[in-house]
């Protein structure tokens, strides 16, 4: 489903971030994404909803080589991805229900399509008493479910996510990992960043993906 073969990343003239990085992500597979802060875990996730060109190296996506993907495609491609970004990237002036529907809104859906399908996830992830609440009052734990919730409200088979944990309790990075375990179980494939190693205990199954001095090694994964 995802295929990296001796990718590395620069930033302008910089040096390498990302070097040699090969791997392979089944579909349905669930990994952890870890390293320390600046080894270049943001970096991957862009790479891989295509919001960077790698500076060498083949990215298969879905079958296709990304590296000469048209742009025309993009758009189609990034549909089968959600992601969740660790600013959250909610609009402040749209409701909780409607930044949430966003992305079906944007591809041309009727309000009358799909609001009973987005009140069911706004109520699977907690938030369905704030449906109408606007960005800016809800907690940083709310907002983080609410850029949960937009990332998989189109189905994705991929969905990636940066430090989804960084900004909520112990109680609730777990809640939050049971919503992934069980989005996982669904059938959708899981990549988090995440530097939480609680985290990580939390779910043995998970493939460990490790960036260190921009490489990369990978843990086989547990049965669950
Ligand atoms: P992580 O997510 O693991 O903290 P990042 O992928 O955000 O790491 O960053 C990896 C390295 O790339 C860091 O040294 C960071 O400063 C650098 N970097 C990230 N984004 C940019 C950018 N847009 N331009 C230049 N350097 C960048």
């Amino acid at each position: 489903m995802i295929r990296f073969e001796n990718v590395g990343v620069r930033y302008g003239n910089g040096p390498e971030i990302l070097r040699d990085i090969s791997f392979e992500l089944e579909e349905g597979g669930f990994a952890f994404l870890t390293g320390p802060s600046g080894a270049g875990k943001t970096t991957l996730l862009r790479l891989m909803y295509l919001g960077l060109r790698p500076t060498r190296g083949l990215i298969h996506m879905f079958g296709e080589d990304i590296a000469t993907l048209p742009r025309r495609r993009f758009p189609d491609m990034r549909r089968r991805i959600g992601v969740v970004f660790q600013d959250f990237r909610l609009l402040d002036h749209l409701t909780t229900f409607e930044n949430v529907a966003l992305p079906l809104f944007v591809d041309g859906k009727r309000p009358s399509e799909y609001a009973d399908d987005v009140m069911e996830l706004l109520s699977w992830v907690g938030l369905g008493d704030h449906a109408n609440a606007y960005p800016p009052v809800l907690s940083g734990g709310e907002k983080q479910r609410a850029a949960i919730a937009r990332a998989i409200v189109g189905k994705p088979r991929v969905l990636l996510a940066d430090e989804p944990t960084g900004n909520v309790d112990p109680a609730l990075a777990r809640r939050l990992l049971r919503l992934f375990v069980e989005l996982n179980r669904l059938g959708t494939t899981v990549v988090i960043a995440t530097h939480d190693h609680q985290l990580l205990n939390a779910a043995p199954q998970a493939r460990i993906m490790t960036i260190r001095d921009g490489r990369l090694t990978m843990t086989a994964g547990g049965t669950p």
